[in-house]
This record gives structure tokens, sequence and C-alpha cells, in this order.
């Protein structure tokens, strides 16, 4: 598309349950993401460039589930994935099980333009940081590790073993206090871009991978029909495929509002296991925005030269209904 856009930018910090200790943190978060990153359109810079900053404020926040402050797994040790994706040329780039990597979301852009490939897990993506020397950080935080107590005492009050996560999640809902971010946007070239970027879930088993750094599942992003991003249980979205799903329904032509809206009525109908838990925030290449989710929380917020500061909320639509 040639003819110029005006830029928008949607930004989520997670699905989780917002306590009232993390409400201002966490809200003052996504503002600020979403007003550098428009910051970021605004000068011309690409979709890409736009969505990666957003992240990358909310990576160094320390108050999201992601970049320093990720959630700790089974082991106490921090494993972050992350993705990017560049709607005009379908490229994408991936990361996993990243320890110490400050940003994961860079990384996924080194992967997306400076590799042959997608998506780099484990040891070889912390030896391409090396290569492209990105810092390095401690991410685990004493937030994390106190509500990383918290759970696992209540996980060991009824038995040794890590149940499977349905009925882990059915018995111990506040394991859902997790805030992966993520950030869609439309630059002034009319082109789209998605970018997700996680901890992951709180006591995960170590290796454990999430729909955030799977192309389509967490994040995706295609100027012939829209950006999105996706934050809960990453096995849900894994499953249905569901960033790519919002984007389906977005080409099959359904606003962005009405695309995340039927991607939550798909959780609800084919999913029906007892634990409402997706989030999602989407746009399309009209600037057209969406978020819905059936969590209890999403904090989402959103910027478009209209808005002159951030517009923020801790839920958008909340969708109960199957149908
Ligand atoms: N979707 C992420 C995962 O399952 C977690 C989250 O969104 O908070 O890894």
């Amino acid at each position: 598309m040639s003819k110029k856009q005006k830029p928008v930018i949607v930004v989520h910090g997670g699905a989780g349950a917002i306590t009232p200790e993390r409400n201002q943190p966490v809200m003052e978060g996504i503002k600020r993401a979403a007003k550098k990153g428009f910051d970021v359109l605004k000068r011309g810079g690409t979709a890409v460039d736009g969505v990666m900053k957003a992240v990358m404020v909310m990576e160094d926040d320390g108050s999201f589930n992601a970049g320093y402050g990720s959630s700790l797994n089974i082991d106490r040790s921090v494993e972050m994935d992350a993705s990017i994706m560049d709607g005009k040329t379908l490229q994408a780039g991936a990361v996993a099980l990243l320890k110490d990597v400050k940003n994961p979301v860079r990384l996924a852009r080194i992967v997306m333009e400076k590799t042959d490939h997608v998506f780099i897990a484990g040891e070889g993506a912390e030896r391409l940081a090396t290569l492209f020397k990105l810092e390095r950080v401690n991410a685990v935080t004493e937030l994390r590790l106190k509500y990383y107590e918290g759970q696992k005492k209540k996980l060991l009050e009824g038995q040794f073993e890590l149940p499977k996560l349905a009925s882990l999640i059915k018995e111990y809902p506040e394991l859902l206090e997790s805030d992966t971010v993520g950030a869609v946007a439309l630059d002034k070239e009319g082109n789209l871009a998605a970018a997700t970027s996680t901890g992951g879930f709180p006591l995960k088993l170590p290796g454990r991978i999430g729909d955030s750094p799977l192309i389509g599942c967490g994040n995706y992003a295609d100027n012939e029909s829209g950006a999105c991003s996706a934050t809960g249980v990453g096995e849900i979205a894994i499953r249905l495929v569901l960033a790519k799903t919002v984007c389906a329904y977005i080409e099959a032509g359904k606003t962005p509002q009405e695309a995340a809206e039927q991607a939550i009525r798909l959780v609800n109908q084919r999913m029906p296991i007892g634990y409402n838990s997706m989030g999602l925030v989407a746009v399309d290449v009209h600037g057209r925005i969406g978020a819905a989710h059936n969590s209890p929380n999403l904090c989402w917020a959103y910027l478009t030269p209209e808005t002159p500061k951030p517009v923020s909320s801790p839920t958008a639509k909340n969708v109960k209904e199957s149908h």
C-alpha cells in the first residue's frame, strides 16, 4: 500500500488478574509503551520498529511477565519466549527458552532479519545474542520470587506432582497472574506488524514453550488481513492457532473488534474446560483496532493521531458466550 496512513499502535500487558499492588505500575507501563511505540511511528518508523520499541519498554519495566520480571518456572528460573512479525513481507522471527537476554524481542528481530530461520531456541539463541552483543540481565525479581513461593506452596498443599495444566489452573486460579506483553501497529506506509514477549506460564515445566513465540498462535501480522497479539494460557492459543484465526476473521470481512470477539467465542466453545484465560489485541490496515478477552483482566492501551494521550484500560470487551 503506498498511500499515507495514520499510524496506530495497540499494546497489551497481559491477561492476568491485576492485583491492587500491581495496578498502578502496570497501567503506567502500558501507557508508556504505547507512547514510545507511537513516537517511533510518528517519526516515520516502520510498524516493526514501533512494536519492537513498545515491547522493549514493557520488557524493561519489571512489572510485566516479559524480560526483566518474567515468571519463574518450576525450577525457579526464567525461560523467556518472544516473537515479531512483519505484515508487509510475512517475515517473522522467534526465540524461546532464553535465560538472561535483556530484550528477547530484539533477538527475535535478529532471527527475522539476520538469519534464514524463523525460530531459534535455547543455547543456539543465547549464542546468537552473544554474537550480536545483546545486553544481558538477571531477570529474576523479588516480586516473582514472592509469587513463586506462594504459588508453589499452594501447589504442594495437595500433591507433589504437577497435574495437567487445566486442572492445575482450576485448582489454583492465581496461577493466572501472568502478564505477557505484546504490541500491534500500523505505520504511515500502511504496513502492519506484531510482537509478543513473555516469561511464559508460572511454574511451567523447564523446556515448555508457549504460544508467544509460535507464529500464528500468539503472534501474527499480514498486510492482507491484520495483526494480532495474544495473551493467556498458551496451550489454548496453540491448539486454536489463535492469532492467525483472528487475522483470518478480519480477512473474511470482520472488523478487528468483531474478529477478536469471535476468536474468544471460539475459545469458549472449543476449549470449555473450566478456565477462561485468553486476551487478544488486533489492528487492521485501515487502522481499526480491537481487544477482547475472557480472562478477568486484559490491560491494554492504544494511541492514534486522534488521541493526544494513550487510552488505557484494565479490561476490554469481556466475552463469556460461545456463539
Ligand atoms: N501466553 C503466555 C504463555 O502461555 C502466557 C501469558 O500470556 O501470560 O506462555
